[in-house]
């Protein structure tokens, strides 16, 4: 839920309806998913009687996003936090070199995305987090952590505190590669020109550079129009038109000859 369908719902008589499935015992426990900022949530959670609130949380974003807002509002509250994105799509997983460098040199045995998940598998009020993960490995990863002795200590947060700092001093566009914004009107590959950049910020591999931005063909982020259709669809709050003058900036003014560099096959 949003802004934008939190109005369509309550036109709609949407929780009503859905107060009247839970009497009948169809639904046992209700709740929302949110995308939008903790003032909409504030409001919407206000207005109706919710058994949970499922937020984007994660170390991140508990200032990026002002989650911590969102998070100790529901807490206070007694009503369950459901996390989502406790890895933010992967980005604390794979983190920019300081910052990864940091966590290695304070425990070479945890992953990057064992940190996160106990992140928020310590915060109080927490009922679950959903994690997605893409192979086997990573399920192993996330329940070694979650089976392990996973509460934080004091020193833990400043830690993290430092990771935060890192990360968002390297520059990276917050995308998680989700595709909401998708598709865009113009054909940009929205997700793909962030994606490409991020990578950039981390490598300064130029050839690279050159070679993917090619390869997005008519997806490449100078098509363009700033008509912000796509803006009110991302849930990170980026200002897409905006951001994506950074992967054409980068483009262009590169000292590379990428018009000599062909795209992968
Ligand atoms: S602002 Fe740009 S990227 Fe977004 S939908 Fe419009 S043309 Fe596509
Ligand atoms: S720009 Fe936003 S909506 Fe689009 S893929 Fe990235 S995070 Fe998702």
């Amino acid at each position: 839920m949003d802004r934008f369908t939190i109005a369509k719902a309550e036109k709609l008589g949407i929780h009503d309806w859905m107060l009247g499935l839970k009497e009948q015992g169809i639904i046992r426990h209700l709740g929302y998913s949110f995308h939008d900022t903790p003032d909409i949530l504030e409001a919407y959670t206000i207005k109706h009687d919710w058994d949970f609130v499922q937020i984007q949380l994660n170390y991140l974003d508990w200032e990026l996003q002002n989650a911590k807002r969102s998070y100790q509002f529901l807490v206070e509250r007694d009503i369950p936090v459901i996390v989502m994105e406790p890895v933010r799509g992967g980005a604390l997983a794979n983190l920019p070199e300081a910052a990864q460098s940091r966590l290695l040199e304070a425990d070479s045995a945890v992953s990057a995305a064992s940190w996160a998940i106990r992140y928020v598998a310590s915060l109080p009020g927490v009922l679950t987090i959903l994690s997605g993960m893409s192979n086997p490995e990573q399920l192993r990863d996330n329940l070694a952590t979650i089976n392990g002795d996973y509460q934080l200590a004091p020193d833990d947060y400043e830690l993290l505190d430092e990771v935060r700092q890192l990360y968002l001093a390297s520059g990276r566009i917050p995308c998680t590669e989700c595709h909401y914004c998708m598709p865009c009107p113009a054909g940009v590959n929205i997700p793909e020109s962030f994606a490409l950049y991020n990578r950039y910020l981390d490598t300064d591999d130029t050839a690279a550079l050159c070679a993917e931005y090619a390869a997005l063909g008519s997806g490449q982020p100078n098509a363009c129009v700033k008509c912000k259709a796509c803006e009110p669809k991302c849930p990170q709050k980026i200002v897409i038109s905006k951001e994506l003058e950074k992967p054409q900036h980068y483009y262009e003014f590169t000292t590379a000859p990428c018009d000599q560099v062909q795209p992968p096959t």
